[in-house]
């Protein structure tokens, strides 16, 4: 397993809110949200960024596009809407070198851009 801040939290080597676990991925809260709700879902498998997703496991982003949904669903917000977000590399603005799925909610948002 890789050693970014997300592979800790997931060996809970340091503490995040978590809010789902399976065996296949793990949500938490963000620790700066941008958004009333902002919840990160990381695979547990390593995919430092999606470039590095072959074909063959794009059921892993499914899985974390769906799990984001049925979270929206059980907070009851799925409704109001909620965006889902990955971002790829520098000029994406990825921070943390394993994949991950940004879902914000809980307010209108603003159009995204520059
Ligand atoms: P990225 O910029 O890679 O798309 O997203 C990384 C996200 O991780 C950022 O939104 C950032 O706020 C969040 N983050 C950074 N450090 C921590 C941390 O220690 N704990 C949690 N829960 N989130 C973090």
């Amino acid at each position: 397993m890789s050693d970014t801040l997300f592979h800790k939290i997931i060996r809970r080597e340091i503490p995040a809110d978590i809010v789902f676990e399976d065996e296949q991925l793990i949500a938490f809260r963000d620790i700066a949200p941008q958004a009333p709700v902002h919840v990160l879902f990381v695979p547990k498998r390593d995919f430092a960024t999606l470039n590095d997703v072959p074909e063959g496991d794009a059921v892993v982003i499914g899985r974390l596009a769906t799990a984001a949904a049925r979270y929206a669903k059980a907070q009851g917000f799925a409704a109001d809407g909620y965006r889902i977000v990955m971002n790829c590399n520098g000029d994406g603005g990825q921070t943390v070198f394993q994949i991950h799925l940004h879902l914000l909610a809980g307010a209108p948002l603003g159009r995204f851009g520059t």
